[in-house]
């Protein structure tokens, strides 16, 4: 009988490598979907970012996820860019084809998915808190599915209308920017209102974004990025308001599934992803 003991290799470049859970939901969807491919977790300084994308080539990696520190760094490594990922100046997933390294953005991507199981974003006036690397990738990424105009609002004001300006310039959508100095009120016309920042992230679980709840109108949907806890103190609060709400760990495992297409071309199911997730306690 012949057997085939060498699988396809896939994996992520991070530091720190250890806290991060998606290793667990990728390796449960290639065991769930029998494909012969394996995902291994790596930590890679940056001095190391060079090399260790060369020793992927060299064994034939069939590609791998960039986390923080190397998003932005590893487009020098590529051979091109998607749409998104160039806009966004950040790639977190990197496909191999025949050779070539091709960049590509999956975390507004992953946003975006999981958004639209309650709701389609085109037309839609979005308020996104935050400009970080995420609220980059979810502003970027929410204007080329549509949506009529984003309000970006970030206590940094630089950084604010820098992510307000590319949105402007580079994509089909209209933006706005409030700088985040006091409360904030949200605007009546906002359809879907998304925390972008890191406020509410495991250990500290009480914070909630300093938005005005009772602005909060029962037909809004409320959107976190916080992957854990899933159910952040700011969606508790939005669905007893009423509002539709949607978690962070649904762009986790979505920007998975995105990733895994990319690399496998199959489409896994993301139930089971996000039950392994689940069964890690987050
Ligand atoms: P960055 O450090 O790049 O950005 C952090 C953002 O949060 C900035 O806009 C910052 O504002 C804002 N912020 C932080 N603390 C406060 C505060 N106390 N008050 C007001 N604003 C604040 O981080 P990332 O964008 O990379 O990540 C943000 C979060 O997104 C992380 O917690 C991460 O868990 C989550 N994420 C989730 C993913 C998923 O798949 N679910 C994928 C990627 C990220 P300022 O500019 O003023 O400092």
């Amino acid at each position: 009988m012949a057997h085939d003991f060498l699988p396809s290799l896939t994996g992520s470049f991070a530091q720190p490598a250890s806290e991060n859970p998606t290793v667990m939901m990728v390796e449960a969807a290639y065991r769930h979907h029998n494909l012969h491919w394996r995902y291994i977790n790596c930590e890679v300084s940056p001095d190391n970012l060079a090399s260790a994308v060369k020793g992927a080539l060299a064994m034939g990696w069939k590609g791998f996820n960039c986390s923080i520190p190397h998003k932005v760094k590893v487009i020098e490594f590529l051979d091109a860019l998607g749409e998104s990922a160039q806009i966004i100046g950040a790639v977190n997933t990197v496909v191999n084809r025949d050779g070539r390294l091709i960049g590509e953005n999956t975390d507004g991507k992953g946003f975006v998915q999981a958004l639209r199981k309650v709701v389609d974003p085109k037309g839609k006036n979005v308020v996104l808190l935050g400009a970080g690397g995420a609220a980059r990738a979810v502003a970027v990424e929410m204007a080329l599915a549509g949506v009529e105009k984003i309000t970006i609002v970030n206590r940094n004001v630089q950084r604010g209308e820098e992510l307000t300006q590319l949105v402007a310039d580079k994509t089909p959508a209209k933006a706005d920017f409030i700088a985040w100095d006091s409360v904030l009120k949200v605007p009546e016309e906002t359809d879907i209102l998304i925390n972008a920042t890191s406020i509410g992230l495991y250990p500290n679980v009480d914070a909630i974004p300093n938005v005005e709840m009772s602005t909060l109108e029962p037909s809004l949907i409320v959107a976190d990025g916080i992957p854990n806890p899933p159910q952040t103190r700011f969606l508790k609060e939005a669905r007893a308001k009423g509002c539709i709400t949607v978690d962070g760990l649904g762009m986790l495992v979505q920007q998975g599934v995105l990733a895994i297409h990319y690399w496998t071309g199959v489409d896994v199911d993301p139930n089971v992803m996000r039950q392994a997730l689940l069964d890690l306690g987050l």
